[in-house]
């Protein structure tokens, strides 16, 4: 490794990278480490400038190359911060001052959501000094020969902890399956052997067969008009391999897939419509495809873009601001997430207006209105996914178009949603928004107004009654009703014939007379559950039409499995004309039960 290989490296993507002050790094590294040797015995400066030729082949720009060069000058020599910033200027100084700060761990106990936490806020500031840092873990795993056995392991454990997920989180898939094989090599060096025989001995055959089949899909692509920029084929790493061995406690002979192509192309359309046209050709086995399009991180965008006031690449930094949003949550909940949703597999969806949403895998549309939004979850009643709705339970997938369905009647989130949202994201602030509203003083709390509200239809002989619904008979207008006195003002009313009423418990409670006022002139929400089928949305709509209703507001939702639900807000006038409604929605073919909202 020398100096001149950098710099024609560097030349070879970006003739406008300022030379002068590279070198002027370099010669400053190589003159504050001169004397110093790594435990190879080679002159220390071989390691940053190998650092920095790592960052040269990732294309970085010459303040990253400039840092790669200077990274170990406030840790392992004299030279100070203040003479880094005058010297460098800020930014350099502030890449170099971070990766400094990033401190290998001893124990792997010591992985805690504390240190990780540390390692991200660093990378907050400045992606680059994550970026310089594994460079440098890079440089040291191929090298770690050198250092003794015990030292190798611990280093190679953190390796595949900490580091590789993180590469892969970045996009930089090549630089995460080199760090992964060499910290293999080091923990299991007899399986590594076992498994560099098995794979030199068919090495021949498989070149050949990659090269056909590259030839192959080439033809397929250009023949379909799919944009792509590249095609290369790689043996599977063997660090792959292992993990799938244990995943599934196969032999290494049961693991088919040991080669990889990989298609790089421009955007995520791009991506779909090429993986379309591939599994035309060559089906996906069942339960075998893993979708990780989009998966690209952060370092994919950089490289390309470079770090301009780029919209997508904010966007894309999420995961980190995500986590940052973590920092009052207690530690071992930080980790949790962290696992999740940062080193969890991921799915990628889309907003109505295209805009990409990141989200562990596994996530429903209640994830997906808490990733946009904490008040579009907390009111989240149901969704669209491609333009069919569908229930709030619903699993999402990688390439979904999602639309979130709201309602002025939920103020906040079920209890139960906690059972089903896979994000931790929306698990916080479900229980946030749980907690706070528990908070306020009772006779503020929308929802026991909505409760007096439907209370409103119904008079009883109590002063001061606060009535309401038994959820067990769904009283509706027209049917006769009954009051249970519970103590002393708070009435539950059920239908006359609920058999509920009847049983041990609730038939000591004092019995009263309730009825239906006639006179209601308010807006009223009926919600129409039905078996779900084409038109039966617009069957409810001219049924409305046909009673000259007029409708404030209307929404349609997936109701369990087959079930639709349609809610309707109308103004009635009187209960006779809400009872006419309701008995005409039970006549719609299909209807499964209309139930009184408010
Ligand atoms: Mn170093």
């Amino acid at each position: 490794m020398d100096f001149n290989r950098l710099i024609k490296k560097i030349k070879s993507y970006d003739k406008d990278a300022d030379f002068d002050l590279i070198k002027k790094a370099y010669e400053t590294s190589a003159r504050l480490h001169s004397g110093q040797k790594r435990v190879s015995g080679q002159d220390y400066i071989v390691h940053p400038l190998s650092t920095a030729f790592i960052l040269a082949e990732l294309k970085l720009d010459d303040t990253c190359v400039c840092a790669g060069l200077l990274h170990d000058v406030l840790e392992d020599t004299s030279y100070s911060y203040d003479e880094l910033k005058k010297e460098f200027g800020l930014e350099i100084a502030g890449i170099v001052d971070g990766v400094s700060k990033i401190k290998a761990l001893k124990h792997r106990q010591e992985y805690t959501a504390e240190s990780v936490k540390k390692l991200l806020l660093a990378t907050a500031k400045d992606l680059r000094v994550i970026l310089v840092k594994l460079a440098d873990k890079l440089h040291n795993m191929r090298t770690i020969n050198a250092l003794p056995q015990e030292k190798r392991k611990r280093i190679a454990q953190e390796v595949l902890d900490v580091y590789s997920p993180i590469a892969y989180r970045l996009g930089l898939a090549d630089i995460k399956w080199e760090l992964e094989d060499l910290a293999f090599k080091e923990l299991y060096p007899g399986l590594f052997e076992e498994f560099k025989t098995k794979i030199d001995k068919t090495k021949k055959q498989r070149e050949q067969y990659i090269n056909k089949l590259r030839r192959d899909i080439i033809n397929i692509l250009r023949k379909n008009k799919v944009k792509f920029f590249s095609i290369d084929g790689r043996a599977k790493n063997f660090y792959s391999i292992f993990k799938k061995m244990q995943k599934k406690q196969v032999s290494f002979e049961e693991i088919y897939d040991l080669i990889g192509l990989r298609i790089i192309v421009n955007c995520v359309k791009d991506c779909y419509e090429a993986l379309g046209v591939i599994h035309g050709v060559w089906k996906p086995l069942p339960g075998k495809f893993k979708d990780d399009i989009a998966k690209a991180g952060v370092a994919a965008h950089f490289l390309y873009k470079g770090l301009g006031e780029d919209k997508k690449f904010d966007r894309k930094l999420n995961w980190i601001k995500q986590i940052l949003d973590y920092r009052n949550v207690s530690g071992e909940e930080f980790m949790k997430s962290l696992l999740v949703d940062v080193f969890g597999d991921r799915i990628y969806v889309f907003t109505p207006k295209g805009d990409l949403i990141e989200l562990p895998s596994g996530s429903c549309i209640v994830d997906f209105a808490y990733a946009v939004h904490s008040e579009l979850g907390n009111k989240c009643v149901g969704g669209k996914v491609n333009d069919k709705f569908v229930s709030l339970k619903y699993v999402l997938h990688s390439g979904d178009k999602v639309e979130i369905v709201t309602s002025k009647q939920r103020v906040m989130p079920g209890r139960d949603w906690l059972k089903f949202v896979k994000s931790e994201k929306a698990r916080i602030k479900i229980k946030q928004a749980l907690h706070l509203l528990q908070g306020i003083p009772a006779g503020s709390m929308k929802n026991l107004e909505k409760d007096n509200s439907k209370g409103s239809l119904v008079q009883v002989n109590v002063p001061k009654a606060i009535i309401s619904f038994g959820k067990c008979c769904n009283p509706l207008p027209g049917d006769g009703l009954l009051g249970l006195v519970s103590r002393s003002n708070r009435v539950m009313v059920h239908k006359e014939d609920c058999e509920r009423i009847n049983l041990k418990k609730e038939s000591s409670k004092k019995r009263i007379k309730a009825e239906w006022r006639e006179k209601i002139d308010s807006k009223i929400t009926l919600k129409v559950v039905a078996y779900d089928r084409i038109g039966l949305f617009a069957d409810i709509s001219h049924t409305l039409a046909a009673l000259k209703i007029n409708v404030d507001t209307a929404k349609a939702y997936t109701y369990g499995k087959k079930d639709a639900a349609c809610e309707f807000s109308m103004h009635f006038n009187d209960i006779k004309e809400l009872s006419l409604v309701i008995a005409r929605m039970k006549k719609i073919a299909d209807v499964l039960e209309v139930q009184l909202i408010v």
